[in-house]
């Protein structure tokens, strides 16, 4: 299998990185010369090109664009490549995107590999970056066989776990457990640059240690990610950020009240619950 990756910074280049390290032959494109050098450089593609014309004999591509430019680049990619080739892609909404690209090109499947860091660009990629990590299939009633076949087939070579659901139920799942916490934890860090609290923050600053790490980093991330995906997800977005604002709200009635048992009751509930959500 011959495969094609558009779009070649954190993701694309991690995906290249892993196929060819697999022995798939793989084709890149990007937008930047620069990019394509680089992907060839670090070994994350055998051949690449700022033109889709390179695409023409490649049996899958992967399109590994932001949010916004995935079906534009579907668009400059079809007049270049077979028939039969498979299109899918990576990005982390998937509601608009399959709406938006399955009626542009028959063998299309949505899907979403959930591995990333804080980084972006090709420079960050790396190797066994979706090892262990969930990849969710977003298929139609319409969608060929052969193409969830296919993403199915490189999905297992990353090592990834597979899961398949329908965009809306994609959407709403992820805004849960991906995009609320990004927006929970800027919303710590904004808190937390208080400008009224200067002698506070200087010594914050000093203090901060593993639990701010851990509670702040999906808040010092990639913006540009951040953004697309309130703009992708956003109905789902406002929905659990109001109902997380209904759960701060009455944390902080508790807290006003004194009552101490309430808070012990959540917090054991809580507790209990964390590990459902942590497939280690
Ligand atoms: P990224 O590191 O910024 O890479 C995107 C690449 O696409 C850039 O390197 C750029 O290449 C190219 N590009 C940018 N704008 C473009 C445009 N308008 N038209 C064509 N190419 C363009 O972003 P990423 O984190 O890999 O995210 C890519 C996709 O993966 C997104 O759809 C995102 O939702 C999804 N995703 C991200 C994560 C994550 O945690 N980061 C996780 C899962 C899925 P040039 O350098 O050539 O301009």
């Amino acid at each position: 299998m011959k495969v094609g990756i558009v779009g070649l910074g954190l993701i694309g280049g991690s995906l290249g990185l892993d196929l060819r390290s697999r022995g798939l032959y793989t084709i890149g494109v990007s937008r930047r010369p620069q990019t394509c050098e680089l992907a060839q450089q670090r070994g994350a593609v055998d051949a690449a090109s700022v033109d889709p014309a390179i695409l023409a004999t490649v049996d899958i591509i992967f399109i590994c664009t932001p949010l916004a430019a995935i079906a534009p680049t579907i668009r400059t990619v079809i007049p270049h490549i077979k028939a039969d080739t498979i299109l899918t892609d990576v990005g982390s909404v998937k509601q608009s995107i399959v709406e938006s690209c399955t009626p542009l090109w028959p063998n299309f499947v949505g899907g979403h590999p959930m591995a990333g860091t804080a980084e972006q660009g090709m420079a960050a990629a790396q190797l066994n970056l979706f090892a262990g990590a969930p990849y969710v299939l977003t298929p139609t009633e319409n969608t060929p066989q052969r193409a969830i076949a296919a993403v199915t087939e490189i999905a297992q070579l990353l090592k990834a776990r597979l899961y398949t659901s329908t965009p809306d139920l994609h959407d709403r799942a992820v805004a849960l457990i991906s995009h609320l916490p990004i927006f929970i934890s800027a919303g710590l860090i904004d808190t937390c640059i208080n400008p009224d609290e200067a002698e506070a923050i200087a010594l914050a600053q000093k203090l901060a240690s593993s639990g701010f790490r851990d509670t702040s980093r999906v808040g010092g991330g990639n913006p540009e990610l951040g953004v697309a995906i309130a703009q992708h997800n956003q109905e789902q977005l406002v929905a659990v950020l109001s109902q997380y604002r209904d759960r701060l709200d009455d944390i902080i009635y508790l807290v006003k009240n004194k009552r101490w048992q309430e808070i012990d009751e959540l917090l054991q509930e809580t507790q209990a619950a964390r590990p459902q959500f942590l497939n280690e």
